[in-house]
């Protein structure tokens, strides 16, 4: 099983011939689950020789256009691709509504056949809260992460815990530095950070110097993506493994 960085870079990453931090996950069998599918999809899967004919299972995060904004596209590909069967999109239930409604409908409800839904596009599998799916016989946990917050109200948004082989692996998605992944941490082999670098912290990221705080222990199995274009720090000299790059592949078998 290979995890492919299709890019690594955070939501507005242009130039650095980088791309938003979207991953696939290869099977032995070649069957690809794409985690996350942001606007630059196109051109990330193109990239490696991919398109949409390459991708039979989809895990959308959230809803922000770097996770999500490739959907529309996957959509129409698929629906007019008679080949091609329905892509299974797995996401939290309590993103299904609005990804729908707020993201899609605009360009996908009407067709010249008559008025579509979502289940006209894909094979939808809503995931209860603190659930999994399943995809090639590895369970995907869902871990809640505080992203965006005001006072009375959470973003949903979903990070993935999952084991690959004698690996767990922990992915963060987009997440602050909140309890809510650090206690996620101690049962990870490998954790995946989101992590901003940009010289003014956004407040909605863990930031680069936040966490270089944390225990060696945990650095030292926490590879670093999402990160805005420019020079970045020496994270190894910090004691993590590094900064992830676009099109690094992690092999696990
Ligand atoms: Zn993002
Ligand atoms: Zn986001």
């Amino acid at each position: 099983m290979k995890l492919i960085f299709l890019g690594t870079g955070s939501a507005f990453t242009v130039g650095d011939q980088n791309y938003h931090s979207n991953m696939l996950l290869e099977s032995p069998q070649g069957k690809r689950l794409l985690i996350d599918c942001g606007s630059d999809i196109r051109f990330s899967l193109y990239e490696r020789g991919l398109s949409y004919q390459d991708i039979q299972d989809v895990y959308i995060s959230h809803l922000h256009a770097d996770h999500v904004g490739g959907i529309e596209g996957l959509a129409f590909n698929t629906k007019f691709d008679s080949a091609h069967q329905k892509v299974r999109l797995h996401l939290s239930d309590t993103l299904v509504p609005s990804i729908w409604d707020n993201v899609l409908a605009g360009g996908l409800t009407l067709l010249t056949e008559g008025k579509m839904q979502l289940s006209s596009y894909f094979e939808v599998e809503a995931i209860p809260a603190k659930g999994k799916f399943t995809w090639e016989n590895i369970d995907f946990h869902l871990i809640q992460t505080v992203h965006i917050k005001t006072e009375n109200e959470l973003m949903p948004c979903y990070g993935l815990l999952f084991r690959l082989k004698e690996t767990t692996i922990f992915i963060t998605t987009d997440a602050q530095l909140t309890p809510e992944i650090t206690h996620i941490y101690s049962q990870a082999d490998l954790i995946f950070q989101d992590c901003e670098t940009a010289p003014t912290p956004s407040g909605v990221h863990a930031h680069y110097t936040e966490l270089i705080k944390l225990n060696p222990q945990i650095k030292k199995k926490m590879w670093l993506y999402h990160y805005q274009p420019g020079p970045l720090p020496d994270a190894r000299a910090e004691g993590f493994c590094g900064f992830v790059k676009k099109g690094q592949v992690f092999n696990f078998s």
